[in-house]
Formats: C-alpha cells, structure tokens, sequence
C-alpha cells in the first residue's frame, strides 16, 4: 500500500510530495493514520540545516503528531490499552530509555542515542507513520478535541507549559509581580495561558513584534501588550510603569529564541527576577554580568516537555483550558506555508491536515 509524503531531498530545497510505501510496524511498533501535523519554526529551520543533525535523505520531517492507531505491531503489550481506532498522539521525545536524563523522566533530554520524533525517526508530515508503543497516549473520545487541535499541543502546547512551570518553580511570581511572554507565534498563543493558569496571580504582558500577535495574546489572557518593535529598553520601561505601575518584570518566558528579545527581557527582570528561554532561533546572547551575580537574577533553558508534562497539557485541553489558534492546511501547501513561518507571517499555528 502507498501513501503521500512530504520528504527531504537534502537541505535548503523544498519538500517532496512522493508516493511511498506505508511504513510496516515492527514487533513493538504502531502503525498510526496521521489525521494532523503541526507545522513549526524548527520544521523550517530541520530544512534550512540549523540542527546538527545527520538525517538521511529522503526524509520525512514532522513532529507534532496526532492521529489513530491503524495496526498494532505483533508484541505490542497489553497494558498499553491500545487497540485498532483509537485516537493518538505522539509524545514526540523518543530517549533511549537508559541514560541518567531518560531515568530521571526528562525523555527530551536523552544524552545516550535517543531522538526525537520528525528529527530523526521518520515524523507526521506522511498519511502513516510508525511510532514505538511506549510513545503514544491514548486521547479520550468524550474531550471532544480535534485532531488539528490535538497535534500542536505536543510540542507549541508543550514547550511553554514546562517553560512556565519552570519559571513558577522561581518562586518569583505572584500578585502584584509581572510575568513577560515575548514572541506570540505558535508557542506563545499558548504561553500567555500557561502564564494566566500556573503564574500565581501575576500580571501577564505579552511582547510581540506584530500587533496582530498580541490580539492573539490578548484572546488567549494576557492583560497587557507591548508591541516591542524599535523600542529602546528605557521606552519599554517608560511603557511598563504605566501598564503595571512598575518599569521592571520579575518573571520573563522567551519563546522568540531571538538574541534581541532575550537582551532585552534580560535587562528589563528586577532582583531576583527569571528568564526561562524556549525558542531557538540565533546563536548567542550577552547578558550583563553584574546585572545577573549583584541581583540574583536566572537565566534557564527549557528544552521541550517530558511525558508527564504533555499528559498535564492534555488534562487541560480535556478540561476545555486551552485555547487553540489554528490553521488546517493541506500538505500540497506545505512549502507555501513553511516560506511563511520562516518569514515570521503566520497567526498561531499552521497544521497539515489529512483525509
Ligand atoms: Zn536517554
């Protein structure tokens, strides 16, 4: 049986749109009908050779899989719940399951030979894929969620919940303190609403570049916005005392990766204020030294999301928590549409759809 896949030929060149072969599960495999891909910055970026990777080409990049269980491999156990029809979505974090990292839960961080999904191992941008057993979370029919609302929840819904927990795990945030989301595009939209459901009371200011961005944020919670495009850090300031009545944030989630954004959320955190990065974008930064040992200030990665994180994510979208802003597109326009994610034009998050 053949199915239609967006495939790599080599990097800096358009997707394919082949017909190949339907992947075959081995023993403890899954064969999964995807029903919807997300479409991410990183996926232009995979194809614009930014991450050091060695993929071998063709490949299928895609990594925000959700869809449902087509065929079960011939070992696949029995406490995995899974049967034939059941709605899925890949946990997209594929460690080796032995290193320190993968014992310690955080998959995502696998130092041994694991990968992740769409990076590696074949990913969702193809009518099937397959997926070992242990990866995929079975989706409850009655939560009433889409697969194009599913899909982007693995990684764009992720990625900024660990972020926020992460900041929220500072301590710094509460009544009367301000938490920043800076860049409001897939992972942001749902940023702000982490930083509303987990910020402990604190004011939640969006900052974008785009002013159709920050309606997003403002949709999605946030109480304020700052459109930050050609303003000086004393203009932010200036603008913050009178939003917040305070010219300085104590919390900073960066989901740009932008080294002009996290600059300038470095120098706008008070004492003992956080900046948690997510996005990937530049190289390097330059943060001040004095700033940073005098105040007690943090700067943390956040890479991604651990199991358990993408099954709290999922609770909340069960609970009708999350707000989704989505785009289904069809994978004829992927090339289209990933022109515009490189260019930053996109509202939310773009996801290929299938039949
Ligand atoms: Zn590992």
């Amino acid at each position: 049986m053949d199915m239609r896949a967006a495939r790599m030929h080599g990097y800096k060149q358009p997707l394919h749109i082949d017909e190949v072969q339907v992947p075959v599960p081995g023993p403890d495999e899954v064969l999964v009908k995807v029903l919807a891909c997300g479409m991410c910055r990183s996926d232009y970026q995979l194809i614009d050779g930014y991450f050091p990777l060695d993929l071998t080409f063709p490949y299928i990049p895609g990594h925000e899989v959700a869809g449902e269980v087509a065929e079960l491999g011939s070992d696949v156990p029995g406490s995995t719940g899974l049967s034939e029809g059941d709605r899925v979505v890949v946990n997209p974090a594929w460690g080796d399951g032995t290193c320190r990292q993968c014992h310690e839960g955080n998959e995502q961080l696998c130092t041994g030979s694991g990968g992740w999904i769409g990076f590696g191992p074949p990913g969702g941008f193809a009518e099937y894929v397959t997926v070992p057993s242990r990866h995929l979370i079975r989706i409850d029919a009655d939560a009433g969620l889409e697969p194009h609302q599913l899909a982007p929840l693995v990684d764009a819904g992720l990625t900024p919940y660990r972020g926020m927990k992460k900041l929220r795990a500072t301590g710094r945030l509460g009544p009367g303190r301000t938490v920043v989301v800076s860049g409001i595009g897939g992972l942001g939209s749902y940023g702000v609403q982490y930083a509303k459901l987990l910020g402990d009371g604190a004011t939640v200011v969006a900052f974008a570049r785009s002013d159709d961005k920050l309606d997003v944020a403002r949709q999605n919670g946030a109480d304020h916005t700052i459109n930050t495009r050609g303003k000086t850090p004393d203009q932010m300031r200036a603008e913050l005392r009178e939003l917040t009545g305070r010219g300085e944030i104590d919390g900073a989630l960066d989901c740009s990766g932008a080294p002009q954004s996290l600059e300038l959320n470095a120098s706008l955190l008070g004492a003992e204020g956080a900046l948690v990065s997510v996005g990937l974008m530049g190289t390097s930064v330059e943060f001040p030294i004095f700033l940073f040992v005098s105040g007690e200030r943090t700067f943390s990665g956040s890479f991604w999301g651990n199991y358990n994180d993408l099954t709290e994510v999922l609770a909340l979208a069960a609970q009708g928590r999350v707000k989704h802003t989505v785009t289904p597109v069809g994978l004829d326009d992927i090339n289209d549409r990933l022109g515009a994610l490189g260019r930053g034009d996109v509202i939310g998050r773009q996801v290929v759809v299938f039949d």
